[in-house]
């Protein structure tokens, strides 16, 4: 069974149907292989549901005007069905520090909000902030979940930045609102390639130690 809901006019939440033995790690991706002329295009997207949601395999996905894959998304209909390898990849949770850094645009929250539901209520004595950047107030994916979520957990900070839009929060890019103190903090990536890369470099550039900068990279 495969269910769509738009969360925006480009940014919806696919939903399938997958057998309970189908597991994974927070943070992991898929791989969606759509079929055409005999070929297979293989298009990645991180799993959004946290896995203790099991029998259900969710994606958070961002239409592009004229995207192969986002062309065929949106001509797909509510019971249609749809072949994907995995799960695969490397983003996961670091449990070997108590400060969790999040940061991303657009819908490179997807695989965050999976950790974030597996793991923000259970680990009380963890301090998570996510940081998210997008151009303008209206693009901001998911604000009153994440509203909803620092309002009900003391260790749960959310924070917004904006760069095309004059408000009454945090301007710029997401990278020149990283914290100044790293000591002790795992560092978590995720959208498009620039973003990933630059920011990385600047905590790199902090001795944030390699093993502790989480990311995935969407281009
Ligand atoms: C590991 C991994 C996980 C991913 N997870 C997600 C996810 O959870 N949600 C999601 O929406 N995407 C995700 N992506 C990106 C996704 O795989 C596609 O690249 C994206 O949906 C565009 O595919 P498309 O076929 O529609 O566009 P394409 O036909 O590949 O590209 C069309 C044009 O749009 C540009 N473009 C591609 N992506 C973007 C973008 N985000 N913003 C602006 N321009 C863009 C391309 O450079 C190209 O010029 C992920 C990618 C990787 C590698």
């Amino acid at each position: 069974m495969t269910d769509i809901e738009y969360l925006s006019d480009s940014v919806f939440v696919l939903s399938l149907s997958v057998p309970k033995e189908f597991t994974f790690v927070a943070g992991q991706f898929v791989i969606f292989e759509f079929e055409e002329d005999g070929k297979k295009h293989p298009k990645s997207y991180s799993i959004f549901n946290p896995p203790s949601e099991s029998g259900v395999l969710k994606s958070c996905i961002k239409l592009i005007d004229g995207g192969y894959a986002s062309e065929k998304f949106r001509k797909m209909e509510a019971g249609e069905k749809i072949s994907f390898r995995g799960p695969m990849g490397g983003l996961r949770f670091d449990e070997s520090n108590k400060n969790h850094f999040f940061v991303c645009t657009g819908t490179g929250i997807t695989p965050f909000y999976s950790i974030f539901k597996e793991f923000v209520a259970s680990n009380p004595d963890h301090q998570f902030t996510l940081l998210f950047g997008t151009r303008l107030e209206k693009d901001i994916v998911l604000r009153s979940e994440f509203e909803q979520m620092a309002a009900e957990f003391d260790n749960f900070t959310y924070l917004i930045t904006l760069t095309r839009e004059d408000w009454s929060g945090l301007r710029g890019r997401v990278q020149e609102h990283l914290p100044e103190s790293v000591a002790e903090t795992s560092f978590y990536i995720c959208g498009l390639k620039d973003m990933v890369l630059d920011t990385r470099q600047k905590l790199l550039d902090q001795d944030v130690e390699p093993e502790h900068i989480k990311i995935e990279r969407y281009t």
